[in-house]
């Protein structure tokens, strides 16, 4: 049987724009008069991450570890999922690389890149030379383009950890 040692996983969210509510991004909070709509800070970056990690190790998804209709994650910060979720996953395995295109409108992406890159390699407790963060805008088409939703995908290769071949 083949066991393999390098795994590729996938992960992808959406959240709804909202005026007023907190902007918060790779676990950076943001400056801005738009928010995102959520149950936990409504970190569509992180969770796109999350998935993919948990993905690529064949886990449960964000959705089944956090329920939404769980008091327990009402305004949880998506740093704390990610560390809940992640670490145990990340003990086995390493991150080679994570990629993440983040999909926005009017909220701009490229100035922030160093910092969502910086924010998401903390979060997952990883050097940041390991993550690449891309910003896109929707072009005006779709809930993405007409301002209405921030969309984040995230595409994570991990290896697994030599002590553990042993
Ligand atoms: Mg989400």
């Amino acid at each position: 049987m083949f066991a393999s040692n390098v795994r590729v996983g996938l992960g992808y969210d959406v959240h709804r724009i909202e005026p007023g509510r907190p902007l918060v991004l790779g676990g950076v909070p943001l400056e801005g008069p738009l928010g995102l709509a959520g149950h936990s800070d409504a970190d569509a970056i992180l969770h796109a991450v999350i998935d993919a990690i948990l993905g690529a190790a064949g886990g449960p998804d964000l959705g089944t570890l956090f329920p939404d209709t769980d008091d327990r994650w009402r305004g949880a910060s998506s740093v704390d999922l990610a560390r809940i979720a992640c670490r145990p996953v990340l003990a086995e395995w390493e991150v080679a690389n994570l990629d993440v295109v983040v999909r926005a409108e009017t909220i701009r992406i490229a100035p922030v890149r160093s910092r969502l890159v910086a924010g998401i390699a903390a979060a997952l407790e990883i050097p940041a030379d390991r993550v690449n963060v891309k910003g896109k805008t929707g072009e005006g088409l779709g809930p993405v383009g007409e301002n209405r939703a921030v969309e984040c995908q995230a595409v994570v290769c991990l290896v697994r950890r030599k002590e553990i071949d042993r």
